[in-house]
């Protein structure tokens, strides 16, 4: 790998761009694609483009060239994102996240293996056993996760079904000494039902082509999973019984004819439910990420020292999904999109901003779309998507989907981010009293509220719980604890899937907004998952929704450091006769202002009421290297 780039790769920065139209932003990002060069920066915003092949980027070497360098000193990559995470932990004890976003089979999963690999290969010098034991059970967490929550699906043949949050714990010397992982919304429908050309999870082709004969033998299994319902759909079978609705109805109807009460109707679908949404691989999902989590309790630190630990925490979540057919999982994972997109803002566009007004700097204000108000058509109190299915799910008797549609459209008809057929009669894209669409800052999806109340409910009998708990394999009890519970302390209605859904976001949003955020903006190339194609149709679409275009244009404006007066004063008074030792200007502006116009600096600069904004990193490195050279 070479350490610099000539012209020929394109611009290493999109700041740096002649112009910034979506035109100039595809040449330049097809330019880099083409000589192998898949990141890019914006100002200090990685954005990777998935090469679908093995680049010579990565390993010992590479990461050795970026230790402990500045972001702009070697060519955009993601050990420079690490390394500046990790140093802005290390030395300033800042809290961090890297935030990995982008579409599914846009590189994520990747890009946060690369990140934990440089994180792990630059720490812990001394070896202390203890610190490689947190190192080993990090590094070898992804793959353990991976088998029970990734799946072969048509846009990746290995693409998280879950989305994953894990805090890294650094101690005083900057080691590993603990994590922990959050798990979001584990898309366990899949279990039950895979679409053609699609897998369950990995686990379970794992479990029955990989074990011995007379281990199969014991669990009753066979080794070919076309044997099995819940593995053999991928198979390209087809499994869909258009009658299965119909039947239903019958049954039920059958079965009130017959003299059962509807309580007892109710009872039996419970079951059924209970049974057929197995809400079983899940807990063992939760299981083994609680397993891993109980292991890597910060079991390095020195019990001797009790400060704080700092925290890297890295985030690799579902990006945005629109299928033929979306339901209350896509709908979730949107919504997670939109917060995340909505923290994107607040962070990058629309604080930077702010600090430029506050601080009375002169600068064109860039428009950009905030997402707020479709967060707000979600997770409102009341009127809310989510509040409006939580009150469907809550009244008793029989309430359907479609009565939630309804209620819907009743709340929404004059939103400008909901419509519905019902809404917008001629839309034939669109079918009665199935499908409501939200316009997301990413596109259009249109969501079938089929299974959206089933699905929110997630309701587990609590004598199933009680029984499993009550197994005697000790395996199975951890996953149930809550099957020990009273009867009178379960009668309280459990929070409901979507609830639980927004509160860990709403949760994991102000963990993220509570540090200081990298981000990594992923990519797809083209949708045929092959190297050295790049669908300039496709690509465009993501580098307009996710914003980089007006990144790069708050960024053009912005500047890339900003330091209070006094803070730049300690640092740097040393290098200037008028400010050394002490200064007698006036004011520390005006001290600055002295020792720039010494070093010739003062043109790459604006002054702010309280802080100086700096435009170039080259500035900085001038500063230092003036310091450096006393
Ligand atoms: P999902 O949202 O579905 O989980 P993802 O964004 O996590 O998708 P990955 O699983 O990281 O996507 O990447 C998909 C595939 O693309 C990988 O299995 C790998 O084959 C290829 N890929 C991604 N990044 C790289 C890379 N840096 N170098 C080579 N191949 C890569
Ligand atoms: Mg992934």
């Amino acid at each position: 790998m070479e350490d610099e780039e000539g012209p020929e790769c394109g611009k290493p920065d999109f700041v740096l761009l002649d112009q910034v139209t979506m035109d100039d932003f595809m040449e330049n990002l097809k330019i880099r694609f083409q000589k192998g060069r898949i990141y890019t920066y914006i100002g200090e915003v990685l954005v990777s483009v998935n090469p679908y092949e093995e680049l010579p980027l990565y390993g010992p070497e590479a990461i050795a060239r970026y230790q402990g360098r500045e972001l702009y000193e070697r060519p955009p990559h993601l050990y420079a994102v690490a390394n500046a995470a990790y140093r802005a932990m290390k030395r300033r004890s800042r809290d961090t996240c890297i935030v990995i976003s982008g579409e599914s089979g846009a590189g994520k999963t990747e890009a946060s293996k690369h990140i934990m690999q440089y994180i792990a290969a630059v720490t812990n010098p001394s070896q202390r056993a203890e610190v490689e034991r947190v190192k080993d059970v990090l590094l070898k967490s992804t793959c353990v996760l991976e088998a029970f929550g990734n799946a072969r699906t048509n846009r990746n043949h290995n693409s998280s079904r879950f989305g994953k949050y894990m805090d890294i714990n650094f101690d005083f010397k900057g080691d590993p000494v603990g994590g922990h992982i959050h798990s979001y919304l584990l898309e366990k429908s899949r279990v039950l039902k895979q679409h053609v050309g699609e897998r369950n999870f990995h686990a379970f082709y794992q479990v029955l082509r990989g074990c011995e004969d007379e281990e199969l033998r014991k669990l009753h299994l066979q080794r070919n999973p076309a044997l099995y319902n819940f593995t053999r759909q991928g198979a390209g079978l087809s499994v869909l019984d258009t009658d299965e609705k119909s039947h239903h109805q019958a049954v039920t109807e059958a079965m009130r004819v017959i003299g059962f009460s509807p309580e007892e109707v109710d009872s039996v679908h419970r079951i059924l439910a209970a049974i057929l949404h197995l809400a079983v691989y899940q807990r063992l999902f939760e299981w083994v990420v609680n397993r891993i989590n109980s292991v890597m309790e910060t079991r390095g630190r020195d019990p001797r020292r009790d400060g704080k630990d700092t925290v890297i925490g890295v985030l690799d979540i579902y990006g945005f999904e629109v299928f033929p057919v979306n339901s209350f999982e896509q709908f979730c994972i949107n919504y997670c999109n939109e917060k995340l997109q909505q923290l994107f803002i607040q962070l990058i566009l629309k604080q930077e901003q702010e600090e430029y007004e506050r601080e009375g700097i002169t600068w064109q204000t860039v428009e950009y779309f905030n997402n707020a108000t479709i967060v707000d058509l979600v997770e409102r109190p009341h009127r809310g998507i989510l509040a409006v299915l939580d009150e469907a799910c809550s009244t008793a008797g029989p309430i359907t989907d479609r009565i939630f549609l309804q209620t819907l459209d009743t709340h929404h008809r004059h939103h400008p981010h909901y419509t519905s057929r019902q809404l917008c009669p001629t839309d034939k894209t669109m079918e009665f009293g199935r499908d409501f669409r939200i316009k997301h800052y990413a596109g259009d999806v249109t969501y079938s509220v089929e299974g959206f109340i089933d699905k929110n409910r997630d309701f587990l009998f609590q004598d199933f719980k009680r029984l499993l708990y009550n197994s005697t394999d000790p395996t199975l009890r951890a996953m149930w604890p809550d099957g020990q519970q009273d009867i009178t302390e379960v009668t309280k209605r459990p929070l409901t899937a979507g609830t639980l859904f927004k509160n860990s976001m709403v949760a994991l949003v102000e963990n993220l907004a509570s540090k200081e955020p990298f981000y990594v903006r992923c990519i797809k190339p083209n949708e045929d998952k092959v190297a050295k194609k790049l669908d300039e149709g496709h690509c465009r679409h993501q580098v307009a929704y996710l914003g980089l275009l007006e990144n790069v244009r708050v960024r053009r404006a912005g500047f890339a450091s900003r330091q209070p007066y006094p803070r730049f004063l300690l640092r740097y008074k040393m290098t200037c006769e008028y400010t050394w030792p002490n200064h007698l200007l006036g004011s520390d502006k005006a001290a600055v202002g002295a020792l720039l116009e010494q070093h010739g600096l003062q043109g790459d600069v604006a002054f702010g009421h309280s802080k100086l904004f700096i435009r170039s990193p080259r500035t900085l490195v001038m500063l230092e290297q003036s310091r450096a050279c006393l």
